[in-house]
């Protein structure tokens, strides 16, 4: 049994990759069809200049995300312009009926997205608006959501934003690292050289540390938000 479709929830471009690649990737290997949401532009706050972003470098980065999608093998991904670093200045109820409409396209049974505790308040607004947009009702199709960590910016909060990340699931993603590298790479203006968290020695390392903490030699690390077990 394949299972019902995965829909992962992100910010920004690259933040799909960072937090959940090798398990994306790895699911697609298991037959799963994956889908990425991604809802912000994704430009100025990364780029000392936060000016208007320019629709070029916007287009560019939508380039990047199908060649990053297509790498670790997602069946579809869904771009969004949203206002970059500023989506706590959006409605949230507009950020809630685009993952809505998402959801009622997919009816996945799974999202992976943000963890509220992030640096980036866009991180924080996309978690929230995953949880007003998949409220257990009855016959409610997600029926699971993990947080992911996406390195920069859930360890630039240094704890000192609530809530923690916490990981308590873990993902053994040795053999698709280096889809998500390869992934990653696809996004020629996000990627960085060693030390930065996102270049790929340090995305090996924090895979490499996650899986010394559960017995494997790589794996990527998750906070389960919730998990509703259904009659089937
Ligand atoms: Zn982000």
């Amino acid at each position: 049994m394949a299972g019902r479709p995965v829909l992962v929830v992100a910010a920004h471009p690259d933040d799909e990759i960072l937090g959940c690649g090798g398990t994306a990737a790895r699911l697609v290997q298991e037959n799963r069809e994956v889908y990425f949401a991604i809802l912000g532009e994704g430009i100025t706050s990364r780029h000392e200049n936060r000016e208007a972003a320019d629709p070029e470098r916007s287009s560019l980065l939508h380039r990047h995300a199908r060649a990053a999608a297509a790498t670790v093998g997602v069946k579809d991904v869904f771009l969004y312009k949203l206002p970059d670093n500023r989506l706590d200045t959006v409605p949230l109820l507009q950020v809630v009926k685009m993952v809505e409409d998402v959801i009622e396209k997919l009816k996945p049974e799974t999202i992976y997205t943000h963890h509220p505790g992030d640096l980036n308040v866009d991180h924080g607004v996309i978690h929230r608006a995953v949880l007003t947009a998949t409220r257990p009702t009855a016959g409610q199709s997600v029926h699971e959501i993990y947080a992911f960590e996406v390195p920069s910016s859930t360890d630039w909060a240094f704890g000192s934003l609530q809530p923690v990340f916490r990981p308590n699931v873990f993902v053994d993603v040795a053999a698709t690292l280096e889809a998500k590298i390869a992934a990653m790479a696809c996004y020629q203006t996000e990627m960085r050289e060693f030390p930065h968290p996102r270049s790929p020695e340090a995305l090996r390392a924090v895979a490499a540390r996650w899986g010394s903490v559960v017995g494997c030699h790589a794996a990527e690390a998750f906070e389960l938000v919730r998990s509703v077990r259904p009659r089937r």
